[in-house]
């Protein structure tokens, strides 16, 4: 709908018409053109852009945010889902424009140092029950599969308190009620995000 306003209104400024002139044949063409919007991340620019499917992002200058919740894949990676990268940069520009400041204290961890934090983790808590809490073990952890980011998690606080408000504009969600740092793309960027999880150990 947003495309479809924007079509009418540019095309009644380039023919020097308001809105309400353009013919009823004019308005039939304007509203079979149905596409859905492609957000990206404009490097030149350092701006989200949304563009109309039928361009998507621009290669070499755009990169994409995807369109949906992004979940585990098939392959293990090596580093941050690049989608999310791109969804954390385009936070990271628009809280910056605002004087605030966003970092990724922790993002893609290998599966051996998300055990190592884990067993760590157990020794500080005392049981597996507690510590699943705070740190999940590699297989259940989205931070091996590069999907998940501590963000200002020794930065200031109030950075991930914007994201939290501000994150599903860019497809970016808090979980868990006890850990403010930890963000995932829950949801579609423009999309909302679930409901907070009290802990961890309540994934799956
Ligand atoms: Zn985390």
């Amino acid at each position: 709908m947003f495309f479809m306003a924007v079509l009418v209104m540019g095309a009644a400024s380039l023919f020097g018409l308001a809105a309400d002139e353009i013919k009823p044949e004019e308005k039939q063409i304007v509203q079979e053109i149905k596409f859905t919007p492609v957000h990206c991340f404009n490097t030149p620019t350092q701006k989200l852009v949304i563009r109309p499917d039928f361009v998507g992002c621009v290669i070499g200058e755009d990169q994409p945010l995807g369109e949906t919740e992004i979940v585990e894949g098939t392959d293990r990676p090596e580093e941050i889902n690049p989608l999310v990268l791109a969804r954390f940069l385009s936070a990271q520009a628009a809280a910056k424009e605002l004087g605030i400041e966003l970092s990724i204290d922790s993002g893609y961890r290998s599966p051996e140092k998300q055990n190592y934090l884990y067993q760590r983790a157990i020794k500080t808590y005392k049981s597996a029950e507690e510590a699943m809490k705070w740190v999940l073990p590699s297989d259940l952890s989205r931070h091996p599969w590069g999907l998940a980011l501590d963000v200002n998690l020794n930065h200031d606080k109030s950075g991930a308190t914007w994201l939290e408000a501000n994150g599903a504009a860019f497809g970016l969600c808090r979980v868990y009620v006890n850990e403010w740092w930890h963000f995932e793309p829950l949801t579609a960027p423009g999309g909302i995000c679930p409901p907070l999880l009290p802990d961890a150990s309540q994934v799956k």
